[in-house]
């Protein structure tokens, strides 16, 4: 409950969920053990360390369940961004030197290693997409040299929702016999997925996206697949990623895939049917516009930018109204930086500093998006009634 500067009690609407989500009731009930009784360390010998091990092992299980994988290709990371830097610096210095292709529009937790390799030597290619954030195949494949190590293209963008053809682009990178990883943290728990058929070698996903706790993650990594890791010690995960493992959060993140896995066709149902009433009624609104694709789009996206607003100061507004959202406009010292994503997909930086990014979760329902709906169009006329960027 929240209380406006009036004291009147406001609801309360969470619409961040790519961001974050809420630790779910029953993942947080499986960790606790683990932090007090279970505290064991999986490595040791002993009655404690095998207790541990066997809830590391029954974890691995379930997450590698939730992508039709085998349990021993899973490799348990810190997060997202840990996965993303395992696959990618993992291949490149496992070469030692070669070609990557990968997309303007990833998360900076790729597209900033990606950087980082370019500095040491590395050749990367930045492909760019239409206008709906998608990458063209065709232009893909021919960016393929003989030197192409890895092709790297994320599942479904972070801010538009827009799902990339990955299984297409999977048949292409085996064709050339090429490495292939995606970055699925925002698909995973939303749509479907399974290793197999995506054709992909590498695949990153993270804990905190899917009701699991912060700071977990993990990498698929099919049989075969030789990387170079980045955290050097003891030889856990099969000596891909030192470092005592975290059970709890472990056990927690293996709880929410199997939740996921039971609950994706009903949570995935409501929230598209709620997106769409979202993008519905927002599209009526005077100069807004949907970003990312109409269809191929994550079930949780509603995603648009409008005219002759700053996006920071609508997410604000909403906050004051008890509404999380968020935007691709930032500021960063004196200036505002638009989201390279939007700039990406052919939006002018004035449009881009507009957007609005709304991240459906399972706990929302009709009445939520029904206050928003009713708050959006006079947040945004107020704005815009004190916008020098606005016509009239
Ligand atoms: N990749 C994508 C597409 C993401 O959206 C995020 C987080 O927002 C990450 C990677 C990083 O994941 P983590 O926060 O677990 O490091």
């Amino acid at each position: 409950m929240l209380f406006n500067y009036y004291g009147v009690i406001m609801r309360k609407v969470y619409l961040d969920h790519a961001a974050t989500t809420p630790v779910d009731a029953e993942v947080l009930e499986a960790m606790i053990p683990f932090f007090s009784k279970k505290f064991g360390n999986a490595s040791s010998l002993h009655s404690w360390g095998r207790e541990a091990k066997q809830a590391l092992e029954e974890s691995r299980q379930k997450v590698a369940d939730l992508i039709n994988s085998d349990a021993n290709e899973i490799v348990f990371t810190g997060g997202g961004t840990e996965s993303d830097n395992l696959a990618i610096k993992g291949i490149a210095f496992k070469h030692g030197k070669g070609h990557i292709i990968t997309s303007k529009i990833e998360h900076p937790a790729a597209l900033e290693t990606c950087k980082y390799l370019e500095k040491k030597g590395f050749k990367i290619s930045y492909l760019p997409v239409d206008k709906y954030g998608l990458i063209d195949i065709e232009n893909l494949e021919g960016e393929i040299r003989e030197d192409t190590i890895l092709i790297s293209i994320m599942h479904a963008n972070n801010e538009i929702g827009t799902i990339e053809p990955i299984e297409e682009i999977g048949k292409i990178a085996k064709k050339h016999g090429i490495i292939f990883h995606t970055d699925a943290v925002q698909s995973i728990g939303k749509i479907d997925i399974d290793v197999k058929k995506l054709n992909v070698d590498l695949l990153s996903i993270s804990s905190h996206k899917i009701y699991g706790p912060k700071g977990v993650g993990a990498l698929y990594v099919r049989r075969g697949t030789k990387l170079e890791p980045i955290l050097h010690g003891g030889g856990h995960e099969q000596g891909m990623r030192s470092s005592t493992e975290n059970i709890a959060g472990i056990v927690g993140f293996a709880k929410a895939c199997e939740l996921a896995k039971k609950r994706l066709k009903e949570d995935s149902a409501k929230m598209r049917r709620l997106r769409d009433k979202i993008i519905k009624s927002v599209l009526e609104i005077e100069e807004a516009y949907l970003t990312g694709h109409p269809e191929k789009r994550l079930p949780n996206n509603a995603s648009f930018y409008f005219k002759g607003i700053e996006g920071e100061s609508l997410v604000l507004m909403l906050d004051a109204k008890g509404i999380a959202a968020s935007t691709g406009s930032a500021c960063s010292s004196k200036k505002l930086q638009a989201s390279h994503v939007l700039l990406a997909i052919g939006i002018k930086p004035e449009d881009a500093h507009g957007s609005l990014r709304l991240t459906l979760g399972r706990e929302n329902d009709e009445d939520d998006i029904d206050y928003l709906l009713e708050v959006l169009p006079g947040v945004i006329h107020k704005l815009r009634e004190i916008s020098p960027m606005w016509k009239a």
